[in-house]
């Protein structure tokens, strides 16, 4: 699933594409034809991302949502626009650039109160400039859930998915089974901003990179990763391999459903 860099990625391009232009909206597929219907012909306003919830504002209070779960994604060109292929749900074209939405888990219209119990639902996103940090920490401190599972959960830290939760936890040396409730205020702190300065880069780049420039493939003359995935990392889907830190065989177990990795020796302690 993308995680919460994605989402920002595609609110920007989004917002370059069409913010304060007339758009035409339409449902190829037809499942989103009565939202669509009520969006055709409005100016979109402005575009935000809040975790991995893409948000669409339109003149006249209406707003599109869009969450695109595991299998959703975005193509966008400039005309012609291409005949429908596939299933897709929504598209959005002007003059400049058309933009299309296959298989996502949410797409549809809320009015503002809607957008407001949307947000109150959601945890602090580390992507954004109104994030405070704080709020997550008084859940995370009431917590005896693992850590991992805390990361994980979107109504504490908004965007942050497997691949974040897994790397921040290596990189601050905690197990990922540590309780919330162990970690300082300090220690959240630290973690909160590496957290928010790798997914900044995860938006710049494109894709996520969490290994310290001594632990590059040029730095430690070994090949790069090769996975879909793409990125330099430590631990995420690489079970069996040897820790770029110790040496010591990556571990991978299900933690809260999900896929946990971790090195059994530099992430041994759960001191904080
Ligand atoms: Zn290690």
């Amino acid at each position: 699933m993308p995680e919460g860099h994605t989402i920002h990625r595609l609110a920007a391009r989004h917002r370059a594409f069409f913010a304060g232009r007339a758009v035409q909206v339409a449902s190829p597929q037809g499942r989103f034809a009565a939202g669509a219907a009520r969006l055709d012909g409005l100016t979109l306003l402005d575009t935000e991302a809040y975790g991995k919830h893409l948000l669409h504002h339109f003149e006249g209070g209406a707003t599109l949502h869009v969450h695109l779960g595991l299998y959703g994604k975005f193509a966008d060109g400039e005309p012609p626009v291409p005949a429908p292929v596939g299933q897709v749900r929504m598209r959005m074209a002007d003059e400049r650039h058309w933009l299309e939405l296959r298989g996502p888990t949410a797409c549809e219209v809320l009015d503002p109160g809607l957008v407001a119990a949307l947000r109150a639902r959601l945890g602090q996103d580390p992507l954004r400039d109104d994030a405070d940090p704080r709020i997550a920490y008084a859940r995370i401190a009431a917590a005896t859930r693992p850590l991992f599972a805390l990361l994980m959960d979107q109504s504490i830290v908004a965007g942050c998915g497997l691949i974040y939760a897994n790397e921040v936890l290596f990189r601050a040396g905690l197990s990922p089974t540590t309780p919330g409730s162990a970690i300082g205020a300090q220690r959240w702190d630290e973690l909160w901003n590496d957290l928010r300065a790798l997914m900044k880069e995860g938006v710049v780049q494109g894709r996520i990179d969490t290994v310290h420039t001594v632990h590059t493939p040029e730095a430690m003359r070994r090949a790069p990763r090769v996975d879909r995935h793409g990125g330099e990392v430590y631990v995420y889907r690489r079970p069996g391999q040897p820790c770029l830190v110790c040496g010591t065989a990556i571990a991978r177990g299900p933690l809260a459903g999900r896929n946990l990795y971790w090195c059994p020796c530099c992430q041994a302690s759960g001191d904080v």
